[in-house]
């Protein structure tokens, strides 16, 4: 079975000879008569609710995306609808005056919109696949589409509707499995090059997240100089200042890190002693966080979701500190006694207390009872995160 992605036909194209049979609640012909809307193997048309019909309209005029339609190809000017046939229908059936939506609280039928809108609509371009093969493999590939939804990935889709020179270079370069980088990449990229995570991934670093705006700007460009010079600087980077690869380092926001932390000197030696250090380190509960915690100078914990105390521990703590501060009758939060307020001798409820490391475990503390004191919160805030 062949696949083709069309992205040159507009909403006026096909409601060009569009019939609806009212009778059986049909859709039956479009695009000049070369579409038959609905084939037989369709369901009835089922979106003239007033609200599945309105809403396709709706999402044409705030120019949402329509989403997939799939065109089965007889012969060379014969198609059928095989998925999209209530969408096509509800804007036929709109562009043919059959029933109206609410612009600003008025009703409008097509003919009575203004003339913007009206063009809004007409040249909205639609996303189709066109596939040509057997009948009982289109059969089994509509099931397929109805049963495992979205067969296109994001990036598959960006690159029909920016289709142009830049998209086959990029493809080229990032897309391609033989190209030997591809098993450096994967080492900080996930994702398959086929399905175009690489490309989605140089994209996203490049253009700063800003993946649509940037291919829409690059579309004409005959080259990916920028692209292709940016991704490698990333990979480079990561790579000289990050020796050791770990699987954790796969899919991380390089880009991001990269912006961040470029112009600052790192000692890949030392580096790699610290990852080595927090990998051994039980109490790192998020590996994927070590490598910005280095890279930000080791002071940003909340990255490393470190474990916290357990509630046993929590309660024994409490109960031995509340039973000396009440023998001394002070606070069992001990900050507090040495304080002037009037919570010098003020006895916290559990739940108003919070565990704190005595000593830090960025500093080496470990997350044992006798490493555990309980504060009360607006002092364990007051301390930090350490
Ligand atoms: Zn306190």
């Amino acid at each position: 079975m062949e696949t083709k992605l069309r992205t040159d036909i507009t909403i006026k194209d096909i409601c060009d000879g569009f019939v609806y049979n009212e009778l059986e609640g049909k859709g039956l012909f479009g695009l000049s008569g070369k579409l038959t809307i609905q084939p037989e193997y369709q369901r009835n048309y089922i979106y003239a609710d007033g609200k599945r019909d309105v809403a396709v309209i709706d999402s044409l005029l705030k120019d949402y995306p329509l989403g997939l339609i799939y065109f089965v190809k007889l012969t060379n000017d014969k198609y059928e609808v095989l998925d999209g046939q209530q969408r096509i229908t509800s804007f036929g059936r709109f562009v043919t005056n059959k029933f109206a939506i609410k612009v600003s609280g008025m009703e409008q039928y097509f003919d009575s919109l203004a003339p913007e809108l009206q063009s809004k609509i007409s040249n909205a371009k639609l996303t189709i696949y066109e596939c040509e093969g057997e009948e009982p493999e289109i059969k089994a590939w509509f099931r397929t589409i109805n049963i495992a939804g979205v067969p296109l990935t994001n990036q598959e889709l960006n690159n029909a509707i920016y289709s142009g020179q830049f998209v086959t270079l990029a493809k080229e370069e990032f897309s391609n499995s033989q190209n030997a980088n591809i098993q450096k990449w994967s080492a900080y990229v996930s994702g398959s090059a086929n399905r175009q995570e690489f490309l989605e991934c140089a994209l996203d670093w490049v253009s700063k997240g800003k993946i649509e705006d940037y291919m829409a700007l690059h579309r004409k460009d005959n080259n990916i100089k920028e692209l292709k010079i940016y991704f490698t600087s990333v990979i480079d980077w990561v790579s000289s200042v990050f020796t050791d690869v770990e699987s954790e380092m796969r899919g991380i926001e390089w880009g991001r890190l990269y912006e961040t932390y470029h112009k600052q000197p790192y000692n890949s030696a030392t580096v790699s002693e610290q990852v080595k250090k927090f990998y051994a380190d039980p109490y790192v509960k998020n590996r994927r966080g070590i490598f910005e915690y280095i890279l930000g100078g080791s002071t940003d914990t909340k990255l490393l979701e470190v474990r916290v105390f357990d509630e046993a521990t929590k309660k024994s703590i409490y109960a031995k500190q509340t039973a000396e501060a009440e023998k001394k009758e002070v606070s069992n939060c001990p900050h507090c006694t040495i304080g002037h307020e009037a919570n010098k001798s003020k006895i916290w409820k559990l739940a108003e207390m919070d565990a704190d490391h005595v000593s830090a475990w960025s500093k080496g503390g470990a997350t044992v009872a006798k490493n555990c004191q309980m504060l009360c919160k607006t002092h364990n805030r007051a301390k930090g995160n350490r």
